[in-house]
């Protein structure tokens, strides 16, 4: 009861406190530039138009024309034979085929054009409590592996911080999240089976395939059709909340001194993100378990206080006295009122609770993986090129990956910290073309410095930068071409990125 009476007065005090942002901030956003009479971009959903078939992704900005869009609900033995039809009939029209899940990715890296697009949405998962592990179609989302690992005590070992996406998705872009000390979400997969280009069904793990399970994890459906996967689970536990505001640079010490404390399984960070004081403080939140783990509570959905917090975090948007004063909500009021929770809850999170409900505007994330000890350089490159663009910063997230000695396209070869970073930008060609710009100008700091950054955003990098972060792209195209000569299996990544290589 102690708990719910905690949550309770949280939910109270950042409510009134959202509400108090939100009216002082509604309707008055004065360092937020006018869109009246620009030329907009974008903003098409999914749909018809002149008869041709349109599909996008979360951006908004990847409208792309498809052939067709399957929606199969089938797993096992029904899914591959789904699958086979559809590349058998793409095949023989001379078309290529892309799967995706949620289609969160903003720059169609799961949008095959002209193409034959596939979702999936089915949801069978099959725990082994004894070998800690689970099979889960490939099309699952990770609300469905938490719905069915949750009773029996379990919990998803490694994925995003939110909950909408596709596990096979996951392993596809090789996602982290916050849980610690993990590396990305394909060090947890044992073995999975996918379909590949000429119709063959394998089984692909370190040991059977292994050179096709490399280049499938993170290899953005180029390798095959992912029918199914073995995953690694944890024990679901109940968890309390530590947090520490310190000097930015002193942030990496403490990240890894945290991180590698077995008692704390999850751990992230965040800067404070006020043009004026860029990335000058650091937060440090750590979740340990409590003394009791008996009766641990089913999972929760998203609770009033996110979608409360959501409220300030929108108001954010051209009010920097906004930004300082969320900063202050979450690193002076927010420590003061956090309560318990469990790993299942904090990671059943959905995406619409970021949703920004303004068709004038979207947000656009970027991610960074960038070596610890050159974490002060990250500060300071950020400091001298965000406050410059046109676009606005909304917050970033630091999180840890382990080291990944496995996937072809890897994005962490070595620990990273990685950074999770959000901008809001107006639909306009003129924001468009400074957020090119801005993350040019970024990736090449960040590549200056040892570090990459991620794929599943907007491609907005330039072909020498991509092969800088990615090394051994020309290997993984190279090996690509040799499995599938007909380039049956295409999306943005590859037209955009691999296909000159
Ligand atoms: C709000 C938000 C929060 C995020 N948080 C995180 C985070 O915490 N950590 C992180 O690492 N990333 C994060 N991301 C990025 C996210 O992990 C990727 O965008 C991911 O692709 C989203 O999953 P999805 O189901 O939308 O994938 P989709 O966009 O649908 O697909 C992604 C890729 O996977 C391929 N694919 C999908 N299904 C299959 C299959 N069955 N077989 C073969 N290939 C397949 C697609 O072809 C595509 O190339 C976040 C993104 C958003 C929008």
């Amino acid at each position: 009861m102690g708990q719910i009476r905690t949550i309770t007065r949280r939910g109270l005090l950042v409510g009134a406190g959202a509400v108090g942002g939100y009216a002082l901030g509604r309707g008055w956003a004065p360092e937020l530039s006018r869109a009246r009479g620009v030329a907009t971009v974008g903003g098409s959903a999914a749909g018809a138009t002149d008869g041709t078939l349109i599909l996008n992704d979360a951006s908004l900005l990847s409208a792309t024309p498809v052939h067709s869009h399957q929606r199969v609900a089938a797993s096992g033995d029904a899914l591959v034979e789904a699958l086979r039809a559809e590349l058998k009939a793409a095949r023989s029209e001379g078309r290529c085929v892309n799967i995706g899940a949620a289609r969160h990715s903003m720059g169609g890296q799961a949008i095959p054009r002209e193409g034959h697009a596939i979702t999936v949405d089915n949801a069978w998962i099959e725990p082994d409590t004894a070998a800690g592990t689970y099979r889960v179609n490939g099309g699952a989302r990770w609300s469905d592996v938490i719905t069915a690992l949750d009773p029996i005590g379990f919990s998803p070992a490694v994925m995003q911080s939110n909950h909408d996406f596709g596990v096979a998705a996951t392993f596809s872009v090789n996602a982290h999240g916050w849980p610690v000390p993990f590396g990305p979400m394909g060090s947890t997969v044992r073995s999975l089976r996918m379909v590949l280009p000429d119709g063959d069904l394998v089984t692909a793990s370190r040991t059977e395939n292994a050179e096709l399970f490399r280049m499938a994890m993170g290899g953005y459906g180029l390798i095959g059709l992912i029918v199914d996967l073995e995953v690694e689970m944890v024990p679901n536990q109940r968890l309390a909340p530590a947090f520490e505001l310190m000097p930015a640079e002193a942030f990496p010490d403490a990240f890894l001194a945290a991180v590698r404390d077995p008692a704390k399984p999850m751990v992230y960070g965040r800067l404070n993100v006020e043009r004026a004081t860029l990335f000058e403080e650091a937060l440090l939140v750590s979740y340990s378990p409590t003394p009791d783990q008996t009766d641990i509570p089913p999972a929760a959905g998203s609770g009033l206080v996110s979608h409360l917090a959501s409220y300030i975090y929108r108001g954010q948007v051209g009010r920097e006295q906004v930004k300082r004063w969320r900063w202050w909500v979450e690193s002076g009021l927010g420590p003061r009122i956090a309560g318990e929770s469990t790993r299942n809850s904090l990671m059943n999170e959905p995406v619409v609770t970021l949703d920004d409900r303004d068709p004038g505007r979207v947000d656009i994330l970027h991610e960074y993986f960038v070596p610890p000890e050159a974490f002060g350089g990250f500060l300071e490159a950020c400091r001298e090129v965000i406050p410059d663009a046109f676009v606005e910063f909304l917050n970033v997230t630091l999180r840890y990956v382990e080291a990944d000695a496995e996937s072809v396209l890897a994005h962490s070869p070595t620990p990273r910290i990685a950074a999770v970073m959000s901008f809001t930008q107006e639909m306009t060609a003129r924001a468009e073309a400074d957020h090119a710009r801005m993350t040019r100008a970024l990736i090449d700091r960040i590549l200056a410095l040892g570090g990459s950054y991620y794929l599943p955003y907007r491609p907005h990098a330039r072909a020498d930068q991509f092969t800088r972060a990615y090394p051994r792209a020309q290997a993984f195209a190279e090996a690509k071409r040799a499995l599938d000569p007909a380039l049956t299996l295409r999306n943005n990544l590859w037209d955009s990125y691999l296909e000159p290589l």
